[in-house]
């Protein structure tokens, strides 16, 4: 296989992994919330949207003669429960999930719109298509994150000083 070939079905792959990774993440973080509800709603919908992008990446993969790689799958969930985990240690963990959310989805952006132009100049107009979809979604829930940023980060302050009220999630 071409090496113009070979490195956008190579980053379909890391892309397939990322959903994988991100849908634990986001999941995983949505459950430890329990006083920011809006966040923990906004969370579950775009765990939900990135199943499905999840699965059309695994589409475009398999239209192109590949297979969904296991060993980077297998990194990605250690390091997704890993993230899980670790909010547990840290007493401002809403606003450092936000933090990670936002720099996920900024990696989740620039990976789509790597592919997008790789698949253009393979003429592969389905991949280009899906990823172009895909791409929307992540950049409205950068937005959203970027747009509830300060709300969140002055919830957590203002709950922080008030005694026997829960603010780290
Ligand atoms: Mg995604
Ligand atoms: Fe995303």
């Amino acid at each position: 296989m071409k090496t113009s070939k070979k490195n956008p079905l190579d980053w379909l792959r890391d892309a397939h992994a990322m959903e994988e990774q991100a849908e634990r993440m986001l999941t995983a973080t949505a459950g430890r919330i329990e006083h920011y509800p809006l966040l923990r709603e906004r969370l579950l919908a775009h765990a939900e949207e990135t199943r499905h992008q999840r699965d059309d990446v695994r589409r475009c993969i398999e239209r192109l003669g590949g297979d969904t790689s296991l060993v980077k799958d297998v990194t990605g969930k250690v390091v997704a429960a890993a993230q899980g985990l670790s909010g547990m240690f840290v007493t401002d963990e809403v606003v450092k999930a936000v933090l990670s959310a936002y720099a996920f989805e900024h990696m989740e952006i620039a990976s789509y719109r790597i592919l997008i132009a790789a698949a253009q100049l393979c003429g592969d107009t389905e991949t280009v298509q899906t990823c172009q979809a895909i791409l929307l979604e992540e950049e409205a829930m950068a937005g959203w994150l970027a747009e509830q940023m300060p709300s969140i980060t002055t919830q957590y302050l203002q709950r922080s000083d008030q005694p026997g009220v829960t603010a780290k999630h």
